[in-house]
């Protein structure tokens, strides 16, 4: 990948926001079922209570005229009537007990339904009894009847306070419920409406990226139309998206694919330097804050056409000097370089011939001096060393003076060609000045520039032709500029001079000294 992206990604954002949604609903819409549920089931109690005090009110006062004239009937058919009516009884007490829930009746309340329900019963249970045996004289039974009457009529009198005791406070008892109900109802409208606002954000960003994304379709085919010029698109990751005919012309690459192949096989290592020069472009793609400035002012996808790179690349025709003018094409949710290609080998045979010192063939002092700044910034860039390399022929004027000026002139261009051969090939050398060279040094400590300098040292002062020469090298610092460090070099070579000439001296800092 050619970026961290240090941004959110908006996709996963929204899938675990709707999950969280989701996840809290699924509990909140529960919860709210089962309040629900309490609720009916205390109104249904409520209803079910009042209903059974109604009945076994109704039972009482409906037999109690039966009660009341019992002396008119035999014991027999006493008998059977009380065992009716306590069985009817005991049913509607059962059903009230089990419906009445604690909440309906008070405690006190219950205690006296049931004091009333015993003493009903024992009283019940007594006059069926003494119905039982017909030799029992009828002044037994008449004060039980009597008693029971009179209970009766205080029991149904109980249980009509009851009936409008719970029908004063049907509200209060299902209060505290209502309220819980109406606010997880609340909550659940709420959370319905959050995840309709999201789903509806969600489906506008996604059209929105939909419609950057087509007028990014829209630039990249303008601009494929519209040149001439070898093109190909890469996306972030360095895939090539696509390429014109003319790209394919001038690689002659069968083996080229669309969304296969990667920029890599086309222009080597010069991909990760690239990659450096891109990754500004792609780090800011997703960021919500520009996400959120964009749909508050839609614009089309951004273009930057500032980036050029030069490099040496195999064609069909084989190694050619080309330029690359990139433009970026950036929209939020998708990257695209374009780049497109230009020969430079005509361009560069005419710089090659401003660059050159016509006298010697070897860089002029324009060219090296670009070429140090070029090698001081990449250095820079990826923590690389760098040394340079300062000659200065020893007494060069006593040879112009001593074998003429002609003479003098074929001494510099043999010592440019003997230096020319002892620099390494990714070494760049150049005349500075009259008799002054510049070797700039790439991945080259001071240490190793001493021994190339020792070694063009003691080949230009060889038996042939004994040519003196002052050599200062000097390495690059952390905090360099071309300045600074030709300053250091050519003050190493004056050291060489005032330390008696034909001698190489590596500039130490003070703390290394
Ligand atoms: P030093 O040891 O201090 O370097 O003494 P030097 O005599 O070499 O003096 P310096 O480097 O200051 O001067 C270089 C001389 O080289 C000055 C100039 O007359 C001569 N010179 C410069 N360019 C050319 C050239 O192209 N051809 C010839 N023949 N002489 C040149
Ligand atoms: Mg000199």
């Amino acid at each position: 990948m050619l970026a961290k992206s240090r941004t959110i990604n908006l996709g996963i954002l929204a899938v675990l926001l709707l999950i969280v949604f989701a996840i809290y609903g699924y509990i909140k819409h529960n919860q709210h079922a089962a309040l629900s549920h309490e609720l009916v089931d205390t109104i249904q109690n409520v209803n079910l209570t009042l209903l059974t005090l109604d009945k076994l009110q109704q039972h009482i006062l409906h037999n109690r005229e039966r009660v009341s004239t019992s002396g008119k009937f035999n014991n027999v058919q006493n008998y059977q009537f009380y065992s009716r009516y306590h069985e009817q009884y005991k049913v509607l007490h059962a059903d009230l007990i089990t419906k009445a829930l604690p909440q309906v009746l008070s405690d006190t309340q219950r205690n006296r339904l049931m004091s009333y329900h015993d003493t009903f019963i024992m009283q019940q249970e007594k006059i069926i009894s003494s119905f039982e045996f017909t030799d029992l004289f009828q002044d037994k039974i008449d004060p039980t009847l009597n008693l029971h009457g009179l209970i009766s009529i205080e029991f149904i009198e109980f249980l009509h306070q009851l009936k409008r005791y719970i029908t004063e406070n049907a509200y209060t008892f299902t209060q505290t419920q209502s309220t819980h109900l109406l606010a997880s109802e609340l909550l659940i409208q709420w959370l319905f409406i959050g995840l309709g606002s999201l789903l509806l954000c969600a489906l506008f960003i996604t059209l929105y990226f939909f419609y950057l994304n087509s007028c990014l379709l829209q630039h990249i085919k303008g601009m494929y139309s519209q040149s001439t010029r070898p093109i190909l698109t890469i996306n972030k990751h360095g895939m090539i998206t696509q390429f014109n005919q003319q790209f394919e012309q001038l690689t002659a690459k069968p083996t080229l694919r669309k969304h296969q192949s990667h920029i890599k096989d086309i222009i080597g290592n010069h991909w990760v330097d690239l990659a450096i020069l891109l990754d500004p472009f792609i780090s800011t793609g997703y960021d919500l804050k520009d996400i959120i400035r964009s749909l508050a002012q839609p614009s089309e996808p951004t273009l930057c056409n500032s980036i050029s790179y030069k490099l040496s690349m195999n064609t069909a025709q084989g190694s050619k000097p080309m330029a690359i003018d990139i433009t970026v094409i950036q929209s939020y949710s998708k990257f695209r370089a374009m780049l497109i290609f230009k020969d430079q080998s005509e361009q560069e045979a005419m710089q090659a011939q401003i660059n050159t010192d016509n006298f010697t063939k070897i860089a002029n002092k324009s060219n090296i001096l670009h070429r140090l700044s070029e090698e001081i910034e990449r250095a820079k860039r990826h923590q690389l060393l760098l040394s340079i390399i300062f000659i200065d022929i020893d007494e060069f004027k006593q040879i112009n003076d001593k074998h003429g000026h002609q003479f003098g002139d074929k001494v510099i261009k043999w010592v440019a060609a003997r230096i020319k051969k002892r620099v390494r090939d990714t070494d760049f050398l150049g005349r500075y000045g009259g008799d002054e060279f510049l070797i700039v040094c790439p991945d080259c400590n001071d240490t190793q520039a001493l021994f190339i300098a020792q070694d063009i040292r003691s080949l230009l002062n060889n038996p042939k032709l004994h040519v003196k020469a002052s050599v200062g090298v000097a390495q690059m610092q952390a905090n360099d500029t071309q300045q600074t460090l030709l300053e250091r070099a050519d003050k190493a070579m004056y050291q060489a001079k005032n330390q008696g000439k034909n001698k190489v001296v590596v500039y130490k800092q003070r703390s290394q000294l």
